[in-house]
């Protein structure tokens, strides 16, 4: 359902990703893993319109996403974003959760039961009136989830939606991606640079390393028959 093809990214003279090429299929956890600066973050901003790729194309459905602003419009109102760093507005909870129901039409009763589903969801039942900003690390990214949930997405991007969390905010955050993903059939693409986070979520792991993808396969494929070199020193099985 999402498709990369060659796809190429640099920042002036870095060359971030060089040739990345490979499928996520409908209804999977895909979780993208390397290490830190391999251009986890940069892939997933490509795949939510935040920036364009320098060659090659990324597909979802068959649509050339960065070809025809109209038509990718309408592929956006499709996904839902956390990113690396919680990002919550100053202002309550509730409207942090409920701003993508505003462009969508919903009605404010219908907003108001969907925004508090959403935060019983997220373990932060009772906090709709805080103030965004006054909330932890753990419960900023748990706010940051409802939003991108709550507008029930086809496909989640989380980038690294657990880095520099507690392990129980962590527990939580990974239990619900398997939660969203089991009951709705959400697609869920989730970069971590932790390699047993991949394993323990992923139906399908893709390793990126030095611009594209070294190896696209399942965590047991991953872990038990690195493809490179390279990929068995990150997942730990060199000696
Ligand atoms: P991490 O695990 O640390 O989050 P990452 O895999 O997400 O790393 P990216 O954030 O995608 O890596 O960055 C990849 C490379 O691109 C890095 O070398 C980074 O410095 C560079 N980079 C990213 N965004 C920009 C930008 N806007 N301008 C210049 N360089 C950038
Ligand atoms: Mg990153």
């Amino acid at each position: 359902m999402i498709e990369f093809d060659n796809v190429s990214k640099n920042f002036g003279d870095t060359r971030v990703l060089t040739g990345v090429t490979g499928e996520v299929n409908r209804g999977e956890i895909f979780t993208v893993i390397g290490p830190s600066g391999a251009g986890k973050s940069t892939l997933l901003r490509l795949i939510d319109l935040l920036d364009v790729p320098a060659g090659g194309a990324i597909r979802i459905n068959g649509l050339d996403i960065h070809a025809d602003k109209e038509k990718s419009l309408s592929v956006r109102r499709m996904m839902g974003m956390v990113f690396q760093k919680p990002a919550v507005f100053n202002t309550t909870v509730t409207e942090n959760v409920a701003v993508g129901l505003r462009f969508r039409g919903v009605s404010k009763s219908e907003t108001r039961k969907l925004t508090e589903d959403a935060l019983a969801m997220v373990g932060l039942a009772g906090y709709g009136e805080r103030r965004a900003r006054t909330l932890s690390g753990g419960e900023m990214q748990r706010v940051a989830l409802a939003r991108a949930m709550v507008i029930e997405p086809e496909i989640l991007l989380l980038d690294e939606p657990t880095a520099n969390l507690d392990p129980v905010s962590v527990a939580m955050i990974e239990d619900l991606v398997v939660r969203i993903n089991r009951d709705l059939g959400t697609t869920v693409i989730f970069s971590t640079h932790d390699m047993y986070q991949g394993q323990r979520l992923a139906h399908r792991i893709g390793v990126l390393m030095d611009g594209a993808f070294a190896q696209v396969g399942t965590p047991r494929e991953v872990f038990t028959l690195p493809a490179s070199r390279e990929v068995a020193r990150f997942v730990g099985i060199e000696n």
